[in-house]
């Protein structure tokens, strides 16, 4: 685990951070730049890490041993699992052995978005990134920057206490998942808090869920 000041880890810039996620969400490329010093968290908090079936590369350095089918998706996707004390078998010496061929999903997350949404991780079930979440300080080099951060928390705290707005599923209960959908719907409250500060006609709760939807029906 790094070490963290009394400032916390520094996270960079709010907006800088929000907008490369946000792109990065787009156009599911992914590849988050974290700064994660000597954390290796994800690599030991009980994950299964899912490998696409065009991860060849990967696929090839991990033992079949380790991989199993991923439920509910088509042939060719795989899980890679952990041991009893829930690190990821490929962690050696508390380093990715494959780190060069690491899967996409490994090269994708950023614990960066729980500080960022508010939303929780499980201290008893994921004891590291909850402390690393809890060290992450953002900065703002702007007011803009600050109410973005303001509007994010606004969108999670959002999806999380108006579950009964949407059909039944569409909403992820999966935290990471639900965090990355307030990062990519956070710009409808954005223009909600525009047309208030103008004077404007407010949006309301029902409009805004209906804008939601739109967002998930996206490919
Ligand atoms: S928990 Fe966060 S800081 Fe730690 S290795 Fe994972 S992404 Fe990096
Ligand atoms: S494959 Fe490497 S980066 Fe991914 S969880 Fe395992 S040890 Fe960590």
């Amino acid at each position: 685990m790094a070490s963290s000041g009394p400032e916390g880890v520094p996270a960079g810039d709010f907006s800088a951070w929000l907008h490369l996620t946000e792109a990065s969400l787009r156009s599911g490329k992914g590849g988050a730049d974290v700064p994660c010093g000597s954390c290796k968290g994800c690599c030991r908090s009980s994950m299964f890490v899912h490998i696409k079936p065009e991860e060849t590369q990967t696929i090839q350095r991990i033992p079949r041993a380790h991989l199993f089918p991923a439920p509910g998706l088509p042939k060719g996707h795989v899980l890679l699992g952990y041991n009893d004390k829930g690190h990821c078998p490929m962690l050696v010496e508390n380093t990715c052995s494959i780190y060069e061929f690491r899967p996409q999903s490994c090269r994708d997350y950023d614990c960066r978005v729980f500080a960022a949404t508010a939303i929780p991780v499980d201290p008893q079930a994921q004891p590291e990134i909850a402390q690393r979440v809890s060290e992450w300080a953002f900065d703002y080099e702007s007011d803009e920057s600050r109410e973005e951060h303001r509007i994010v928390r606004e969108a999670a705290a959002f999806l999380n206490k108006n579950r009964d707005m949407f059909p039944q599923g569409s909403i992820p209960t999966y935290p990471v998942q639900l965090a990355a959908l307030a990062v990519r719907v956070y710009r409808l409250f954005l223009e909600r808090a525009a047309k208030v500060r103008k004077g404007a006609s407010a949006i309301s709760d029902a409009e805004i869920a209906h804008a939601i939807l739109a967002v998930l029906s996206e490919p």
